[in-house]
């Protein structure tokens, strides 16, 4: 847990990440690890901001001095209608998880971040769930030109994500015997997997990745290395997302830095 407080108490600072709830983000860990080692005296912090209140909160941010900030869940969308500019896959994907407060301008990292994470595997990803994080994930996939299958709980979300991009294709069932990768980017609950995965289907050299991360193991993951495969929890990805909002602030990619905090 780190000291989320809420944005109207927003201490001195340069930059911070938005939630709510976000009193369980590593985000503050990994920046803090990154300005220490490159020697930067600057300060990163959670801030709780309710739903509908983005816009008056980046207000009072820019008003303390704040340079950029992260979005996380549920400000996702309310973040890119707030700033005056956003590059075109933030657009695309309707989230902005990054922005620089000097210009107003958002970017979307977790997308490309999750796919730097995945660059060793080969072969075709089967992404579960079609929310924030999956639109993302699964632009970026297809923007790479990796071969996609979504599947969703609610099919037509499915249907209608896969419209939008190339060489991705929608389940009507989870069906995991053609995937190099079966990432999990719903929020089944960490306890039992609501997910039906025949793992005994998957090839043994599949990759289960969930994009959740906790002091537990998912449900999802434990089940996957039960059977034999090699697991991959969201700690990868909060680490490429955060070291490109880094860098994309500060010009430094402290990919390593920020893993190592993370205990990978
Ligand atoms: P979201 O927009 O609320 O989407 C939730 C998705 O989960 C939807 O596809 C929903 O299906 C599905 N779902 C919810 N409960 C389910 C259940 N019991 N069984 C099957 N499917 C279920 O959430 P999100 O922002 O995409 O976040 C998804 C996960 O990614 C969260 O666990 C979040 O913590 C994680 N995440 C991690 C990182 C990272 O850096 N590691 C970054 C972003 C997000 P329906 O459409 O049918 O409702």
């Amino acid at each position: 847990m780190n000291d989320a407080v809420s944005w109207r108490e927003a201490p001195e600072a340069h930059y911070a990440v938005i939630g709510n709830p976000v009193g369980h983000s590593r985000s503050p860990l990994i920046h803090a690890a990154a300005y220490r080692e490159f020697g930067m005296d600057y300060r990163y912090v959670a801030l709780t901001v309710p739903v509908g209140k983005v816009g008056e909160a980046m207000a009072h941010l820019l008003e303390r001095g704040y340079r950029g900030v992260n979005v996380t869940v549920p400000h996702k969308e309310e973040a890119l209608a707030w700033v005056p500019s956003a590059d075109a896959f933030a657009r695309k994907v309707n989230a902005v998880n990054t922005i620089d407060l000097f210009n107003g301008h958002g970017i979307n990292t977790d997308g490309l971040g999750f796919v730097k994470t995945i660059e060793e595997i080969d072969g075709e990803v089967l992404v579960l769930g079609a929310g924030g994080s999956a639109r993302s994930i699964v632009g970026a996939l297809s923007e790479a030109g990796r071969t996609v299958r979504v599947w969703n709980r609610t099919s037509s979300r499915a249907v209608e994500l896969s419209r939008h991009w190339r060489r991705v294709t929608a389940e009507p069932e989870i069906r995991v015997d053609q995937a190099a990768i079966i990432v999990n980017a719903t929020s089944s609950t960490l306890a039992n997997s609501d997910l039906d995965i025949s793992w005994e289907s998957a090839d043994p050299t599949a990759v289960a990745y969930d994009l959740m991360y906790g002091e537990e193991e998912s449900a999802f993951l434990r089940e996957a290395r039960e059977a034999g495969h090699r697991t991959i929890d969201g700690r990868e990805m909060l680490a490429a997302q955060g070291a490109l909002a880094f860098e994309y602030w500060l010009g430094e990619f402290p990919l390593e830095i920020m893993r190592r905090a993370l205990g990978l």
